[in-house]
């Protein structure tokens, strides 16, 4: 160990120096993140998504050691680093709940005709993926969500061919400095009747220490649970095994489950008492009254991803029906293979304009609720409201901060409107994730985008070639 440290202590020094031809060696995890600074955002528009602190007109954050220490009006920072937040909107870093990292490669790559849809497609290039692709696809994701505003992701990781897959793919997130969890799940095209690779996963648990990128991400269970992929149903030995696996080692899960009219996936997983607050279920388009009812009596949080969602022809999510019932909701990206980008923005006005529509309704879901649903209950969905999701001192310092001056917005309307229907990631001027500034005016900071663009763009030919793939 020591010696692979000193080996990238090293070419940490001299990539600081600007020896050329250093771009293809690794570097090391937390090498390239900076520091955890002693700073205070000045006389913001600052929504906590807290109820009790509610918005705060002209007033500050103070971070310190990648913890919120104050939060309002006039605080009292004599040796913090000043950013000026006039004209500016400070909230809590966006929560992602579900999103196929390593198949951001295939961006838009969902084609036109049945062989070319996004599960032939993911399959067939996802076979052909070398672990160097895993990383590039995770690196590419992670500097769209970071300069999205995302602050937390759930990568639910279903391309692991060996553990290398898992670890190139690890070593993307722990790079990038975002928060998240990692779900380990099985290859594209894994024989039905197996387990996922259980010894890799438990191996990846007792080291996790390692892999955690400093506890900013924690490990979960990608379940297959009782769907069908390309090779037919998963066999109800290996989804128990896996799910039991988890359960030994104490990781929640996530299943996707009921995204075709007639499944009734939900009432077999509450049948077989598969579900508990432990349980995420996605989509979950296609959903009977005993079935949400289920979901709400086992605590079950739900994540809803209305691109892809509609692009896939799942149909639209039944939002309202979740929040009636007391279901912790979350919003996710799910696979740009499918949604294009990962903008949380678009995705919170399309889900306040399906549950509108579906209403026939103008008030049917406040944008102060959709804003929730991105921040605060976000967060409760994925179990980590106790450290992100709102502005409070006591929690780390994930933080977003838009400039209200862009043409987009402009206008000081009414700001949770603005945020879900105007604006646009190209107003996030200052990402903070764990104290770390990982975007300040308009650009991140720690990521070259040109060299991950270029190289992402060189492992997708190399990879369709390989593939035979049009
Ligand atoms: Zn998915």
């Amino acid at each position: 160990m020591k010696s692979r440290r000193d080996f990238l202590g090293g070419m940490a020094a001299l990539g600081a120096l600007g020896v050329p031809g250093c771009g293809s060696i690794v570097i090391g995890p937390e090498s390239k993140l900076p520091d955890r600074d002693d700073v205070i955002i000045r006389n913001a528009y600052v929504m906590t998504m807290d109820p009790k602190l509610g918005d705060l007109p002209d007033a500050d954050v103070h971070v310190k050691n990648g913890a919120i220490v104050a939060v309002g009006r006039g605080v009292l920072a004599v040796t913090a680093q000043v950013i000026d937040g006039r004209d500016m909107i400070v909230l809590p870093g966006f929560v992602e709940t579900h999103w196929h990292m390593w198949n951001t490669l295939l961006r838009s790559m969902s084609g036109d005709k049945r062989e070319y849809g996004y599960f032939p497609t993911t399959l067939a290039l996802g076979k052909a993926y070398l672990p160097s692709d895993m990383y590039q696809g995770t690196r590419l994701a992670t500097a769209e969500a970071l300069n999205s505003g995302i602050t937390f992701v759930h990568d639910w990781c279903h391309n692991i061919r060996s553990p290398q897959f898992a670890q190139e793919n690890l070593r993307a997130l722990r790079e990038s400095g975002i928060r998240g969890r990692f779900s380990y799940g099985a290859a594209q095209g894994h024989p039905a009747d197996q387990t996922i690779d259980l010894a890799d996963m438990e191996r990846l648990h007792r080291s996790w220490a390692a892999n955690s990128g400093g506890g900013l991400l924690s490990l979960g269970l990608a379940w297959r649970g009782v769907s069908t992929g390309a090779t037919g149903s998963v066999s109800a030995a290996a989804y128990k095994q896996d799910f039991d696996a988890a359960r030994r080692l104490g990781i929640p899960i996530s299943v996707h489950a009921n995204n075709r009219k007639g499944s009734d996936a939900i009432a077999l997983l509450a049948r077989e008492k598969f579900l508990g607050k432990d349980v995420q279920v996605i989509h979950a388009t296609w959903v009977s009254p005993e079935e949400i009812r289920a979901l709400a009596e086992n605590g079950c949080p739900v994540s809803l991803s209305p691109y892809t969602e509609m692009r896939i022809g799942f149909g639209f999510p039944p939002t309202g029906d979740f929040l009636a019932a007391g279901i912790p909701v979350g919003l996710s990206v799910d696979t740009t293979a499918l949604s294009g980008n990962a903008d949380m923005f678009a995705i919170m006005k399309a889900i306040q304009n399906i549950e509108n529509a579906r209403a026939l309704n103008e008030f049917k879901l406040p944008a102060r609720r959709v804003l929730e649903l991105a921040t605060i209950e976000g967060a409760r969905s994925m179990g980590v409201a106790d450290r992100v999701g709102s502005l409070v001192p006591g929690k780390r310092a994930d933080l977003i901060m838009l400039d209200a001056r862009d043409v987009n917005l402009a206008v000081w309307s009414d700001p949770a409107h603005l945020l879900v229907e105007a604006a646009q990631p190209s107003n996030i001027d200052t990402v903070m994730v764990d104290g770390r500034i990982l975007k300040r005016e308009g650009k991140l900071t720690t990521i070259d985008t040109a060299e991950v663009a270029r190289e992402a763009q060189a492992a997708l030919a190399a990879l369709r070639k390989r593939a035979g793939w049009w």
